[in-house]
């Protein structure tokens, strides 16, 4: 697009320079922009954002915009009532002024395809500061400060991660970024791969060089061609400057990166399976101990690390980790990226600091629940998370609250649910899912999902038995204290959930037979 859009400046005797165009990617905005498949071109001086999907929009922002200064209202990204030049009054938008964006700084505002643009907007530098001062260690204690903990879902902290790795003898190291995101509705580790991939490989090159490792993988799922496609160009851009390959920035340290694609198998997001997938095995769990940092990847010292952890890294070490755990709670530095959908005005990614309540996520920047309707939860953690009620909306998002809640923090899918949607539904449907990723590894989680399943689908047919609510507890129970991996052990959460806060649902479905 921007390739054929300077095209057409040349042919009409416009001097680029004069226009600066921009290609820029998914900013996070769904509910303004129309979903984040559109393309946009970025029009500056004036930072006139367009959504384009022909050569006669094109055609059209040249006439009407770049030769005669006027707007192209329709092709503006913008929404009723809300009208907005976008980025130019960017802290207008209640969707985006009351976030707190670290992760998500760049996205939608620097050009994803140009190196320099990323060097401009201060990129690199952190990489530039941990190698000058030639000290794995002051890396490792900045994260420490900041108390960044993995935004996978696990939520450990990453700088004891990369101090397990780096403690160990064998030198051969390995760091993975893990960006097989396959929660339903979730796309927050598309978005920063496909809007600001060097700060994600800025973040992985200060990891390697934190834990001592030669070696990267961005392990990132085939059906996130543009994802792949930037982080492809981000890799070669930075090994032609010398920030990949041998002695980056003449600091002695060799380090390169490679991308694996995953399958498009869920459990290929835990950290066993995701090893065995690169390997080139089937990717299925395994039993751990060992931790992947003990002996991962061919049986080396290994850090995986989601995609939304890297992205925090390079800000940490330019802002420092003191400032980074300003923001957040007591137990989780920084900022939370979360992908807000379902039954919310204004849906997309939300980044916000660790420790803010639902209620604002949802009201005060989703816009509350669309079509005047009543909330009636939450559903945190994608399919494996729990229902919070929605008079448990005041609750503070973080790891701790929300387990508690008996829910997870997942990797950061946020779905809104109204009064017109029925639980045991929705229970089914993540149930649903997990039986059918479920690996067949192991019986608790293989037989346990199908057995839930069952016994959900006759209460929706109107089938259901009383004795069929204890049955399902006790076999989720079963499920969750049994299975191998986090599958498994998580899979049973939105029929607990559902279970606890919305019994009254499952009975009117037995008591009603409908
Ligand atoms: Fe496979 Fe499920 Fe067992 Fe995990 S818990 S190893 S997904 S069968």
């Amino acid at each position: 697009l921007r390739v054929r859009f300077l095209e057409l400046l040349a042919e009409h005797g416009v001097e680029p320079h004069r226009v600066g165009v921009a290609t820029t990617s998914c900013f996070g905005a769904c509910g303004l922009a129309g979903g984040p498949a559109a393309n946009y071109l970025l029009v500056r001086p004036e930072k006139i954002l367009y959504r384009v999907t022909s050569e006669a929009d094109l055609l059209d922002i040249l006439q009407d915009h770049v030769l005669q200064g006027r707007v192209v209202t329709r092709l503006q990204v913008q929404e009723e009532p809300i009208a907005l030049e976008f980025l130019e009054r960017y802290g207008d938008v209640a969707f985006f002024n009351r976030q707190s964006r670290i992760a998500l700084r760049n996205a939608g505002v620097v050009d994803p395809e140009s190196l320099d643009e990323y060097l401009g907007f201060d990129g690199f530098k952190a990489l530039a500061t941990a190698l000058e001062r030639r000290d794995p260690d002051w890396v490792i204690s900045e994260l420490t400060k900041a108390r960044l903990r993995g935004r996978g879902g696990g939520g450990f902290l990453t700088a004891t991660k990369w101090t397990l790795a780096r403690k160990q003898a064998d030198t051969t190291r390995f760091i993975i970024c893990n960006g097989d995101e396959g929660d339903p509705g979730a796309f927050m580790d598309r978005s920063m791969l496909e809007s600001d991939p060097f700060n994600i490989v800025e973040g992985m090159i200060i990891g390697g060089f934190a834990i001592g490792a030669q070696k990267g993988f961005f392990y990132i799922r085939a059906e996130y061609p543009l994802a792949i496609k930037r982080i492809e160009q981000a890799i070669a851009a930075c090994r032609a400057q010398g920030l990949l390959g041998r002695d980056i920035m003449g600091s002695g340290f060799d380090f390169d990166l490679e991308i694996r694609l995953g399958a498009g198998a869920f459990v290929c997001g835990e950290e066993t399976a995701l090893i065995r997938s690169i390997e080139g095995e089937r990717g299925q769990p395994k039993v751990r101990p060992p931790y992947p940092t003990d002996r991962g990847l061919w049986g080396h010292p290994t850090v995986i690390n989601n995609v939304e952890t890297f992205a925090n890294v390079s800000a940490i070490l330019r802002y420092g980790g003191d400032w980074y755990s300003r923001i957040g709670t007591e137990k989780s530095g920084g900022t939370k990226v979360f992908a807000l959908a379902g039954k919310v005005r204004h849906t997309g990614l939300v980044e916000v600091p660790l420790g803010t309540t639902l209620s604002r996520v949802v009201n005060d920047i989703g816009g509350g629940v669309s079509g005047g309707k009543q909330l009636k939860a939450i559903q945190t953690g994608g399919p494996a998370g729990g229902f919070i009620p929605a008079a448990m909306q005041g609750m503070e998002v973080d790891f701790e609250p929300l387990q508690k809640a008996g829910s997870i923090m997942g990797s950061g899918g946020m779905i809104v649910l109204s009064e017109d949607d029925c639980m045991v539904d929705i229970a089914k449907f993540y149930m649903a899912f997990s039986q059918e990723e479920s690996c067949g590894k192991c019986t608790p989680c293989r037989e346990g999902t199908t057995r839930i399943l069952e016994i959900l689908e006759r209460i929706t047919l109107g089938k259901g038995e009383l004795a069929d609510l204890d049955k399902l507890e006790r076999l989720s129970r079963l499920c969750q204290r049994t299975s191998l991996c986090g599958l498994g052990r998580a899979a049973p959460n939105p029929v607990l959930s559902s279970l606890k806060h919305f019994r009254s649902e499952f009975l009117a479905h037995i008591q009603d037979k409908h």
